[in-house]
């Protein structure tokens, strides 16, 4: 049932009083609820269960979004503003009754509103489905933007799909993860608007006609064979003091035609059920797929379906107000996160040249100042491509729109003296090879954008002397960094009461308006009392992700050792099994010299594995199976113990980041693009092991090489090691401490269930380590050890500690849309309080 259905099947004489709508005390929002939750929800209060509570809660803050709404869209409508389209995906939004809370400055009022009413929100808190739409950095990067666009009042519309089914639920189940469909939208969602009258026809397949015109080219129509229509789903999203609200357009897929009635009607129901069935696919589900492309044609259809829907509606809001497409770049800046809209620039042109006739080289001049492109990843199993055949079959128009922007863009190269073969082949939108002509998607959104960013320094450089080399040589003012954020108000506000009102106390409320007032707590870091304080708030945390951690492992952890926290996707770039190989080196040295005063440590990992990538349904496998050899051992007393708390998503992620005293950053040098959980962890105090890489070395910058443990081979090393071949043999060999963990690995020590588990694996390291775990162990073990060192000198590690948190202010994401505002979209920002 939608939320109108919901209303419209409520009792409906009596409506609320207005104050109820809109009122913010105490009482207003007690006297709010209740009318939810009688004409809403369609309970009483001694029938209602947590989750009826839930949904008259939400019901009610959602009200107190809707003015703010409509003030802003008509603000920006009035304004003749220039607005932004961020297209993505995914968006891993997570839960939403605390963003709107807090930025509505309403948590405290109702907390008490509830209370009276014997309701307890952090209960409330919990019972919210968890969106998510996504699957993990890239996803959530688009949540924090959004979050952070709604904050500095930047007209803002987030494009995506509304996916019945989430990403997978994990479920461990001796050791390995199962994957569950995660059904969110089950139980109603309380945050959206169902928009059925916006509704667009998304064509697909079918045939392209030539029409002759009397002078000049040809016309070019599309006929597809087959329609499926995007209906919007709207979420609002609102803004840091309720000042500006956006909206989150989530497409749905519906057949064009509910039922074929004459098919239905001549009693093929079966058929008639199957289009439609084939239709609202494209909405079912999220690919679960992290850094690899989803090589199917449903997913090409999903881009497409997204794409195209964003563009009719952001073209007709346009046409609304202006007579003609001309003027589009100086109203409308649109954002590709990731190649996965990049289809999108293909469309643009396509309505220009097509529907408006407009010739194809002031089309393509419009595109081009409409479209920024963000690059996410470097990894060439990444970049995504399209079979041509597929394309062509799916998009016949589209392909041939791709060829001529290809065939143009070359010759332009040709007319300037570019003859190098090589050259031309490297910046093509078009790739040989494979036995197939693919579309290179990242090429395509390249030359259709007039700006391309990465997302982090090194990872901007690596894309200019790598990938985009070519493409960079030729047009080099288009690259440009970006270094990624996080929004604080999930992070610190909401995540984090505790650390927060400290913050507060210490430096005034404006903190929560200007992070780089967190700077002024570096004069305190060396402050017993201040120290005293932090160490308490964090052991609090660690104490409640304890009894979250018992609840769901039965594995109980000791608030005062070392909480080692590595929570990520799972992926063999990222190097889970680094963390394990060290883990078990730790487990034997302390079963060797049990004696020595061990700093006691809890080593905590929580991620998805991709549902198709063995090798890291495999690690968690290890760091199950770790985990249970070490925490069952007598021997270590407690000195170690490992935790595998299964279905990560944004929820856990803030019940974990609060309690982290240290986060695993550990990926392969040159591959994480930037990374955005090492942020939030700094954030909240813990301290970094990692490697340079991504936004590692930006962290490293701002904190300081005291206050961060950096170990391991620099991109530029990784490199050379790729070029001069990979056999770990003599680097195993040259470490007794890694040849021995190794052997105990292959042999069965951590598996007598079946000895043979990880024979390959560890086999494979030694063959072809491609992700260099072997070459960085001894470096990482050493690492280790002096964050052991620091661990023992409590003054010098909770100075660490505040000083991590005083010196990443600048990773909010408010400072990187105001990057992207100023240099890519050029839209003006609302200046901080
Ligand atoms: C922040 C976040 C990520 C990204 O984490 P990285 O460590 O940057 O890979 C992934 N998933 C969730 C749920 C997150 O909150």
């Amino acid at each position: 049932m939608t939320t109108e259905q919901r209303d419209a099947a409520g009792p409906g004489t009596a409506l609320p009083e207005d104050h109820l709508r809109s009122g913010s005390s105490v009482d207003d929002l007690r006297g709010a609820v209740l009318a939810k939750l009688a004409y809403a929800v369609g309970k009483t209060q001694p029938d209602a269960s947590q989750r009826d509570w839930f949904l008259a809660t939400a019901l009610a803050v959602r009200d107190r979004i809707v003015q703010g709404w409509q003030n802003s869209y008509r603000a920006t409508n009035a304004g003749g503003t220039k607005r932004v389209y961020y297209m993505s995906l995914e968006f891993l939004i997570g839960r939403l009754m605390f963003d709107a809370l807090t930025n509505l400055g309403l948590t405290d009022a109702m907390r008490e509103a509830l209370s009276g009413l014997g309701v307890d929100l952090d209960t409330l808190r919990e019972v919210e489905p968890d969106a998510a739409l996504g699957n993990g950095g890239l996803g959530r990067l688009a949540a924090c933007f959004m979050e952070s666009m709604a904050t500095l009042a930047v007209p803002a519309y987030g494009y995506g799909i509304r996916y019945e089914n989430g990403l997978f639920r994990q479920v461990v189940k001796d050791g390995w993860q199962q994957e569950y469909p995660e059904n969110w939208l089950s139980f109603g969602n309380p945050w959206e608007f169902a928009r059925p009258e916006i509704a667009y026809d998304i064509g697909f397949g079918g045939h392209v006609e030539t029409l002759p015109t009397e002078a000049g080219p040809p016309r070019y129509e599309w006929f597809p064979s087959e329609t499926v229509e995007a209906v919007a789903y709207d979420t609002p999203v609102v803004g840091w003091r309720g000042q500006h609200v956006n909206t989150l357009r989530l497409w749905s897929a519906r057949a064009g035609d509910p039922l074929r009635l004459d098919a239905f009607n001549q009693g093929d129901h079966v058929g008639a059920m199957a289009d439609r069935v084939r239709a609202e696919a494209i909405s079912k589900v999220l690919y679960p797929s992290d850094a690899t492309p989803a090589g199917q044609e449903l997913r090409l259809r999903q881009e497409y379906f997204f794409a195209a829907a964003s563009l009719q509606d952001l073209v007709r809001r346009h046409l609304k107000k202006y007579p003609t497409l001309h003027n589009l770049p100086d109203k409308a800046a649109i954002q590709l996160n990731d190649t996965h809209p990049a289809i999108a620039v293909v469309e643009l042109m396509r309505i220009l040249v097509d529907l408006q006739t407009m010739p194809w080289a002031e089309a393509w001049e419009i595109t081009q100042a409409t479209f920024g492109y963000t690059n996410h990843t470097l990894l060439p199993e990444a970049l995504e491509t399209w079979p041509v055949p597929l394309m062509e079959r799916l998009l016949p128009r589209h392909m041939q729109i791709i060829y001529l922007v290809n065939a143009l863009h070359l010759d332009k190269l040709r007319a300037a003296g570019q003859s190098d073969v090589e050259v031309l082949r490297s910046v093509s939108i078009i790739a040989e090879g494979w036995g197939q002509q693919r579309v290179k998607m990242g090429t395509l959104a390249f030359i259709g954008s007039h700006r391309i960013n990465g997302v982090s320094a090194l990872h901007t450089d690596l894309m200019r002397q790598t990938v985009f080399r070519d493409l960079n040589a030729l047009y080099p003012d288009r690259i440009n960094n970006k270094t990624n954020g996080i929004t604080f108000r999930r992070w610190l506000i909401e995540a984090n009461p505790a650390l927060t009102a400290i913050l507060v106390d210490v430096l005034g409320p404006a903190v929560l308006d200007d992070p780089s007032r967190l700077e002024g707590l570096a004069a305190h870091a060396g402050d017993p009392a201040l120290q005293a304080r932090i160490r308490a708030a964090k052991r609090d945390n660690k104490l409640a992700l304890g009894r979250i951690i018992a609840a769901r492992t039965g594995v109980q952890v000791d608030p005062d050792a070392l909480f080692d926290i590595q929570i990520k996707r799972i992926h063999e770039y990222k190097r889970q099994h680094l963390n394990l190989l060290e883990t078990v080196a730790l487990y034997n040295a302390i079963r060797a010299e049990p004696w020595r005063d061990w700093a006691p440590r809890v080593k905590i990992f929580a991620g998805k594995a991709a549902a198709s990538y063995h090798t890291a349904k495999l690690i968690i496998k290890l760091a199950n199976d770790v985990a249970r050899t070490i925490n069952d051992d007598p021997t270590v007393r407690g000195r170690l113990k490992v935790v595998f708390l299964p279905n990560y998503n944004v929820s856990l992620a803030e019940r974990i980041i609060p309690a982290a005293d240290l986060s695993e950053q550990i990926s392969t040098a040159g591959m994480e693009a930037s990374g955005t959980g090492n942020m939030k962890l700094a954030l909240n105090g813990a301290l970094t092991i990692g490697t340079l890489d991504g936004a590692n070395v930006e962290i490293k910058e701002r904190v300081g090489d005291d206050n961060i443990f950096i170990f391991g081979l620099t991109a530029e090393q990784v490199a050379e090691r790729h070029r001069t071949g990979l056999s770990a043999r003599d680097t195993i060999a040259a470490s007794p401490r890694l040849a021995e963990v190794l052997e105990a690995v292959s042999s069965g020590v951590f598996s007598p269930d079946d000895t043979g588990r990880y024979k390959d694996f560890v086999q494979a390291l030694s063959d072809n380590d491609h992700f260099l775990v072997t070459a960085d162990f001894d470096a990482y073990y050493a690492a280790q050890r002096q964050v052991d060192a620091l661990w023992r000198d409590e003054a010098a590690w909770w100075r660490c500690s505040i000083m991590n948190t005083a010196r990443v202010g600048w990773f909010s994401s408010d400072r990187t849309i105001g990057e992207y505002a100023r240099d890519i979209w050029n839209v003006p920002v609302a200046a901080a309080e």
